[in-house]
């Protein structure tokens, strides 16, 4: 286990009976930079020079994403729950592993990075590279925080989902 791992804190029965949430608030809170530097690793400096914004899905996905797309002098693009944005608009539906939704972004162009906090059964992820391609963008690489390894091996048109930690 990871230093950073360690301040992950679990909570069992949340929000339903029988999951475990990983609530990566706790180390936010106190290694923000540090996972940030994490982050920002998962791709090499040529892979940077390649991507043109980060894209981000709400909520957490923008405390990572915004940060990295900072850091490396990138725009931001918000993938967001439906409503949230004004039109146009492009939308998905997809599964949640705790029900269903709609991804919703405004269309445009160029490489993204793909951002994430939490990669559980992969639905939101593959919904929202899905949603880059639809509105226009092509995703360059997929990355998130935590993989809590319940697809091993998870891919979205052959593209790896990168990963700083990987369960269990
Ligand atoms: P998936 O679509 O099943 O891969 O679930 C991933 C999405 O659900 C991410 O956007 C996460 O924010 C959220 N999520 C699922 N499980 C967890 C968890 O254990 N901790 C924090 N977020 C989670």
């Amino acid at each position: 286990m990871t230093d950073l791992q360690r301040l992950i804190r679990d909570v069992p029965d949340f929000p339903r009976p029988g999951i475990v949430f990983r609530d990566i608030a706790p180390l936010l809170r106190s290694h923000f930079a540090p996972t940030i530097e994490a982050m920002s690793g998962l791709l090499n400096e040529a892979e940077w020079s390649r991507i043109d914004a980060v894209a981000g899905v709400e909520s957490r996905g923008f405390m990572l994403g915004a940060p990295l797309a900072l850091r490396h002098g990138k725009g931001f693009v918000p993938i967001r729950k439906r409503g949230k944005l004004p039109p146009p608009v492009v939308e998905i539906p997809y599964q949640l592993e705790y029900g269903e939704g709609v991804l919703e972004m405004q269309p445009g162009q160029g490489r993204v990075l793909l951002i994430d906090d939490v990669l559980a059964t992969g639905g939101t992820l593959r919904a929202a590279a899905d949603l880059c391609g639809l509105a226009g963008y092509q995703v360059d690489c997929l990355a998130v925080l935590l993989d809590l390894n319940l697809v091993p091996g998870f891919r979205w048109q052959g593209i790896p989902a990168r990963t700083v930690i990987r369960y269990p």
